[in-house]
């Protein structure tokens, strides 16, 4: 006897428990709130928005703007769902510029809370209207309340109607720090509005608003805090139509996670895989293994290239080309990285001549307080220190290679002393310290190299440029070696002949999910070259392009020359000594070793100073 499944009723769900479902995908948490709400204010043209938050936002949430405000008419129709000023038609949707356009966060949030809506349009009355929400009956009344031009929003009570949902709420401090992220990802995509954030009638922040770059570097600072902003470059490249600025973190500021990266798209914060792998393959030879970049970067773009659609918080996006815009940031950010080097000026026009607070003074010259840690002097950001400004000296090629060899060293001659503006960045060499170290004299005080760690470098940067001139040589393999793979791996290998071909690489056909490699890099003789053609099938269909095969071989190339480089304990002269130091000069990326750490670092005689309590 079999019992067939009797149809289940179908109903039109309620309004009210329409929302609450929605809302389950909206707000998440009281961070949840304060980004729709703030995103309104934003939305609405307000230069100024005061938060106040009661027990990390579970309690009370509060938003004032001094935005456009809503007409009397409109306030109820504000509350309601997909109800939105934003767009009124797909074309819209195609070039949104505001952060909101679902029209669905204020009925959401109504739904789930204790919602107070006041608001005034006028800006020459303080007459205003106040619409309440409770979650259970949406009807809104409407009545007069005093406010000026803007618009205040009220959420009590989160999820009280919702019991299931507050369970899911963390610790107030958890709570907290979300709410607070939000507040700074939104302060930093718009440097034109005031932020105040209030938290049990405590001020957290208070960040007043400046387009100068001194002020936005003096927020980005107070966002990420002070060492972020002594160890990042500000860069800033393309053109109207495609442009890339913002703060890279120095690769010596490398993060354990990846806590401290704002990508911000035509204004709106996004976390995106494309951009994310673009952003790490950038990094990726001047990184430390398994540590994260820090940055805060703003890519502008025409909005009919993106699909801001893709998320109903909005946190996705889609580039209609994904390839090129991977591109652009991959050879912008590796471009302003191969800039680290001592002598090369990085930071921008304007940031020199404000002082902003006390620890950004090191942007400008003068110096922070020197830190103490625990392991002895802090590194101190030397390597952005803007009195390096002009053209490195022009020592270089024909001292190549010769210290750490035993060949007879270069002649440099010193300089006449007191011609200031003739010493090179990287001054000139005294003494070497316990066979590691090099002490050296510039204009602004007293600079250390780690030998060791700048001739890897050097040499590998040339290792590199070596194989790139040369090209790459390849062996073609006596028995070719199979490689079981799906058939839309061997659609792209298909697709991507040119590219592996100039990677030295011949991938063939070989059936329907079979795949054969007949030749091979010379000196990836010795690698799983299978593994590394997964790895770069999977790249190309996720990411369209890949740089595993070469950086495979910068791999290789820099084990070759961490073997090849001066050793500790090696005496060097100091000709030699002031040999490595020019070659620095002239090489890129030449402020790390090949392991991302920092291979030198400045104290001036001001820091010196401060050392010894020396007043001046
Ligand atoms: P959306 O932002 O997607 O349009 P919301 O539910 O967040 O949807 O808001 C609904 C509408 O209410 C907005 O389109 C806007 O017209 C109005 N609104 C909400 N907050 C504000 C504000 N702070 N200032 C002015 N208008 C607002
Ligand atoms: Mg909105």
């Amino acid at each position: 006897m079999s019992l067939a499944p009797t149809p289940a009723k179908i109903n039109s769900l309620d309004p009210r428990l329409a929302n609450q479902i929605a809302a389950g995908e909206v707000v998440e948490r009281p961070a949840s709130v304060v980004k729709e709400v703030l995103e309104n204010a934003l939305d609405a043209g307000a230069t100024r928005v005061d938060i106040d938050i009661d027990s990390a936002g579970t309690k009370m949430i509060r938003i004032r703007d001094n935005g456009s405000g809503i007409t009397p008419e409109d306030l109820p129709l504000a509350l309601a769902r997909h109800a939105t000023s934003k767009i009124g038609s797909l074309e819209d949707l195609e070039q949104v510029r505001s952060l909101g356009f679902r029209g669905e966060a204020l009925a959401s949030i109504g739904a789930v809370s204790r919602l107070s809506l006041t608001s005034n349009s006028n800006p020459e009355s303080s007459e205003g209207r106040v619409a309440i929400s409770e979650g259970r009956d949406m009807a809104a009344q409407v009545k007069p309340a005093s406010h000026p031009r803007g618009t205040t929003v009220e959420v009590r009570d989160l999820f009280y109607n919702t019991p299931a949902r507050r369970k899911f709420l963390r610790t107030e401090k958890t709570e907290f720090k979300h709410l607070e992220e939000v507040v700074k990802r939104l302060a930093l995509s718009r440097f034109d509005v005031d932020f105040t954030l209030r938290h049990n009638q405590k001020v957290i922040h208070q960040l007043r608003s400046g387009q100068s770059q001194s002020e936005m570097q003096r927020r980005v600072a107070t966002v990420c805090g002070p060492a972020f902003m002594e160890q990042a470059i500000y860069t800033e490249t393309g053109t109207p139509e495609l442009k890339l600025w913002g703060w890279v973190g120095l690769p010596t500021f490398s993060r354990s996670q990846g806590d401290l990266q704002y990508f911000f798209v035509n204004g709106r914060v996004i976390r995106d895989k494309l951009v994310a792998h673009a952003v790490k393959q950038a990094y990726r030879d001047v990184l430390y293994h398994g540590r994260h970049p820090a940055f805060v970067l703003y890519l502008e773009l025409d909005p009919a290239l993106v699909d801001v659609n893709v998320h109903p918080t909005k946190h996705e996006v889609r580039f209609r080309d994904g390839r090129a815009v991977h591109n652009f940031l991959f050879s912008s950010l590796h471009r302003a990285l191969a800039d680290v080097r001592p002598g090369v000026e990085t930071l921008p026009e304007g940031t020199l001549d404000t002082a902003e607070g006390d620890r950004i003074n090191t942007l400008t010259g003068e110096v922070a307080p020197v830190e103490l840690t625990q392991g002895g002097l802090s590194w101190g950001g030397g390597q952005q220190h803007a009195v390096y400004d002009r053209p490195a000296a022009g020592a270089g090629a024909a001292q190549m290679q010769s210290y750490g060899s035993l060949h007879p060293p270069p002649r440099i001659e010193m300089p006449e002393q007191g011609a200031e503006e003739d010493i090179p960045p990287l001054g000139y060499a005294l003494a070497q310290l316990k066979g590691i170290y090099i002490l050296s004299e510039n204009a602004q005080g007293l600079i250390l190299v780690d030998m060791h760690a700048a001739h890897e470098r050097i040499t590998y940067e040339r290792l590199k440029s070596a194989a790139a001139q040369e090209g790459i040589r390849s062996q073609p393999l006596l028995v070719p070696q199979s490689v079981a793979v799906s058939q839309r791996e061997v659609e792209i290998a298909t697709e991507y002949t040119d590219v592996f071909h100039k990677l030295g690489m011949d991938v063939a056909e070989g059936g329907e999910e079979l795949l054969l490699i007949r030749e091979i890099p010379v000196n990836l003789r010795d690698s799983d070259v299978e593994q590394l053609l997964r790895d770069v099938l999977s790249d190309l269909i996720e990411y369209g392009s890949s740089d595993r095969i070469s950086a495979h071989m910068d791999e290789i190339l820099s084990t070759m020359a961490c073997h090849g480089s001066v050793r500790a304990n090696r005496r060097l002269t100091i000709p030699e000594m002031n040999a490595l130091l020019r070659d620095m000069e002239e090489t890129e990326r030449s402020g790390q070793c090949n392991h991302g750490r920092p291979t030198w670092t400045a104290l001036s005689i001001e820091e010196l100073d401060k050392l010894f309590l020396r007043g001046r």
